[in-house]
């Protein structure tokens, strides 16, 4: 099978090329213009022959035969897409057009990583995919939020007119090895800071949730997904949810104990909870995450200790229990 993933030299895309290329006759396809992904975490397939890095970016059309596309591409971290909010809108509106138009063209099955941002500042917890969500269509945000709410929009449009078989994964916070450390993003933000014994900046009280998932846990979803038969949209995440200054104390903890906080305003439209509601995954896809928040953060540190290098895993026995999480 040949498999098309966009914004493969990503985070998320780069371990899921890694995935799809244990698969005996699998081969790959990676699309990057390189805005937020790295050489670096695809380094380690070049050569290969089932591996192909094509520098493009997906604003722009291209003809390549796919069995499956996974389309990925998109800056993730806020500061990232926030940069330059046109060029992001461009990117799942037209990027998301150009990458259906290909599917049909091929008669590829179509995977959209989509997000949790499409429910906003959500008020109803946990958030299920019957929610329509309570998103800003004016706001900062909204390049991103707006822009995966049309790229939905095209992928039940494409396959309503054209009949594409497609699947929606809405993907929350997702953290591991490979992310990049300036990303600006919350884990690698406190990772870095106490690493360089520097304050942790926690963005308003703190009191805000989210819920992080293990990477190799989303990435067994995201496979999970394409696999199965189940075209609505459906939540991966890890349901544990926790504030920010929980968050913070655990990362100081492990790393830098005593460590001083720097307490910044709340950027605007930052949602104050997120959790996921992943009965629909359990059902149509039996999965569940597997790894625990301390497991995961001390994958992500020894990658960050190794220099963002991949790692190994390991078990810590130095983590306390999370504090303050929001019901
Ligand atoms: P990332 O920024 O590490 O990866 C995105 C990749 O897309 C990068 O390699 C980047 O260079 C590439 N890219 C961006 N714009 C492009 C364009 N116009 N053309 C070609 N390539 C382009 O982010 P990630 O965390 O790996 O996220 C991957 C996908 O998952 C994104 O679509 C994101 O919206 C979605 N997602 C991620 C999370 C998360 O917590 N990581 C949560 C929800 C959704
Ligand atoms: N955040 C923070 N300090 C940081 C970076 C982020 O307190 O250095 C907060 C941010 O305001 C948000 C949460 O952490 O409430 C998650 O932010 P991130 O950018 O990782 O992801 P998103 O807001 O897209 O969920």
């Amino acid at each position: 099978m040949r498999h098309l993933v966009t914004g493969g030299a990503g985070f998320i895309g780069s371990h899921l090329i890694d995935t799809l290329l244990k698969t005996e006759g699998n081969s790959v396809v990676c699309l990057d213009n390189f805005q937020t992904g790295h050489q670096r975490n695809i380094a380690h397939l070049i050569g290969d022959p089932r591996f192909e890095l094509i520098r493009h970016d997906v604003r722009d059309p291209i003809v390549i035969d796919a069995d499956q596309i996974w389309h990925l591409a998109c800056p993730a971290s806020p500061p990232q897409y926030q940069k330059n909010p046109i060029a992001t809108i461009k990117t799942n509106v037209l990027g998301t057009l150009n990458m259906l138009g290909l599917a049909r063209r091929c008669g590829a099955r179509f995977l959209l990583a989509s997000t949790s941002e499409i429910y906003g500042d959500p008020l109803v917890t946990p958030q299920s995919e019957s929610y329509l969500g309570n998103v800003s269509c004016t706001g900062p945000r909204a390049c991103y939020d707006e822009g995966k709410r049309i790229a939905e929009t095209l992928v039940y449009d494409y396959r309503r007119v054209h009949g594409l078989a497609v699947r929606v994964a809405r993907i929350f916070n997702t953290y591991g090895p490979r992310m990049a450390a300036d990303d600006g993003r919350v884990v690698t933000n406190f990772m870095r800071q106490a690493l360089a014994h520097e304050p942790l900046t926690i963005y308003g009280d703190g009191a805000q949730t989210r819920s992080f998932c293990f990477v190799d846990d989303l990435v067994a979803g995201l496979t999970a997904l394409m696999q199965s038969s189940c075209e609505q949209p459906v939540n991966l995440g890890n349901p544990m949810e926790l504030s920010v200054a929980a968050l913070a104390a655990l990362i100081r903890d492990r790393l830098c104990p005593g460590l001083q906080l720097d307490r910044r305003p709340l950027p605007l439209d930052d949602p104050r909870q997120r959790r996921p509601d992943i009965s629909r995954a359990g059902k149509e896809l039996g999965w569940r995450p597997q790894v625990s928040l301390e497991e995961g953060l001390e994958r992500t540190i020894a990658a960050f200790e190794m220099g963002s290098a991949e790692a190994t895993g390991t078990s810590s026995s130095s983590w306390r229990s999370p504090v303050g999480p929001r019901s």
